[in-house]
C-alpha cells in the first residue's frame, strides 16, 4: 500500500482513492461509467431512467425554442443531461468512411452527449464539505446524503465542471450517485441499462479506460480523425474520471472544461504559505517586545 504520508492527498497521482479515504484494502475495484458519444441516439432514456430510479422531481419542463435539449444542463433535478450541439458541418465527407459511412452527406449534423457527474479522483466538492454530506464510498463514487446536508453550497462553486447545484426549496445538494444503492445490489446504474445503443457502458474502471482506447484506435482506424477521449487520464488535472468520455469535437464544443482542475489542488501550499506567513509575523512582534523591554530597562 502506497504511504499517504507527505503526499498532497488533493492534487496529483491517486492510484486507490477508495482506499485513501479509509475503505479496507477489500473494497471493491473503482468502477465508473464511459460515455461513448458517437453512439448517442439522443433518445434521452438515460434520463429518464435516472429520474425514474432515483425519484427525481421534474426540472420545470420549458422548452427552449432553440434546440431539443430541453433539459439544458445538468442541475438538481437533472442527474443526467444530454446534450444535442446542432453544428453546420456535413456528416462525414463525401466518399470518405466512419461510422456514418453510406449515410448521405448534409451540411449539419448533431452531437449527442449524455454528461453525468465525473466522480472525480480528487473531488473538490468532497474536500470543502464541513459537514460530511459528500463522501467517498467503497467504490470510489463520490456521494452526497441528503440527510446530512446542510445547504451551505460551498460544494457548488469548488466543482471543476458546474455539476453539484442547490434546490431552490431548501438549499441542499444533489447529483449523481452512480446509483449506489444499485451496485450494493450488484445492479449496474440505471442510466447504463436503459440506454440501447450502450452509449453509456458501465464497470470496473480499468476495464473501461481499455475498451475506451480500443474504440477510440477503431475510429481513428475508421478516419474519424477528430475522436479523442476526455477525462480518462489519471494524470489530468483532476487526477482522472469516474465518468469519461469518447468526444468527436473539442470538449467547449459540448460544455466542457477544456483543461479542469481540482480547485483544491493549492490549499496545501497556500496554508504552508499562510503558516510560514504567520510564524514571521509572530517573529517580529516578539522582536518588537523584546526591543521595548531592552529599552524601558534602558531607561529606567
Ligand atoms: S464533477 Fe463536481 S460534483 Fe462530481 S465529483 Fe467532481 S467535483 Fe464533485
Ligand atoms: S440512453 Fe444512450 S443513446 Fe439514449 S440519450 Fe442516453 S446515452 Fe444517448
Amino acid at each position: 500500500m502506497t504511504s499517504i504520508i507527505g503526499r498532497n492527498l488533493l492534487a496529483g497521482a491517486e492510484p486507490d482513492p477508495a482506499g485513501d479515504a479509509g475503505h479496507g484494502p477489500d473494497h471493491p475495484p473503482r468502477v465508473g461509467f464511459f460515455t461513448d458519444t458517437s453512439v448517442c441516439i439522443g433518445c434521452k432514456a438515460c434520463e429518464v431512467a435516472c429520474k425514474e430510479w432515483n425519484a427525481v422531481p421534474e426540472d420545470g419542463l420549458e422548452l427552449t425554442g432553440m434546440s431539443y435539449d430541453n433539459t439544458q444542463g445538468l442541475g438538481a433535478d437533472s442527474w443526467r443531461h444530454v446534450a444535442f450541439i446542432e453544428q453546420d458541418r456535413p456528416v462525414r465527407d463525401p466518399g470518405g468512411a466512419g461510422p456514418q459511412a453510406g449515410a448521405a452527406a448534409s451540411g449539419m449534423r448533431w452531437l449527442m452527449a449524455s454528461d453525468v457527474c465525473k466522480h472525480c479522483t480528487h473531488a473538490a466538492c468532497l474536500d470543502v464539505c464541513p459537514t460530511g454530506a459528500l463522501f467517498r464510498t467503497e467504490y470510489g463514487t463520490v456521494v452526497v446524503q441528503e440527510d446530512v446536508c446542510n445547504g451551505c453550497g460551498y460544494c457548488v462553486p469548488a466543482c471543476p465542471y458546474g455539476v453539484i447545484d442547490q434546490r431552490q426549496d431548501d438549499g441542499r445538494v444533489f447529483k449523481c450517485t452512480m446509483c449506489y444503492d444499485r451496485l450494493g445490489a450488484g445492479q449496474e446504474p440505471a442510466c447504463a441499462k436503459a440506454c440501447p445503443t450502450d452509449s453509456i457502458q458501465f464497470g470496473p474502471l480499468d476495464e473501461l479506460r481499455e475498451r475506451a482506447a480500443a474504440r477510440l484506435d477503431r475510429l481513428h482506424e475508421d478516419g474519424v480523425a477528430d475522436a479523442r477521449l476526455y477525462g480518462d487520464s489519471p494524470d489530468d488535472g483532476v487526477g482522472g474520471d469516474g465518468a469519461f468520455f469518447l468526444l468527436l469535437d473539442d470538449p467547449e464544443v459540448y460544455g466542457l472544461p477544456p483543461d479542469p482542475v481540482v480547485t483544491t489542488r493549492d490549499l496545501p501550499a497556500m496554508w504552508r504559505h499562510a503558516g510560514a506567513a504567520a510564524a514571521a509575523l509572530l517573529g517580529a512582534a516578539a522582536a518588537v517586545f523584546a526591543a521595548h523591554g531592552t529599552i524601558g530597562k534602558g531607561g529606567r
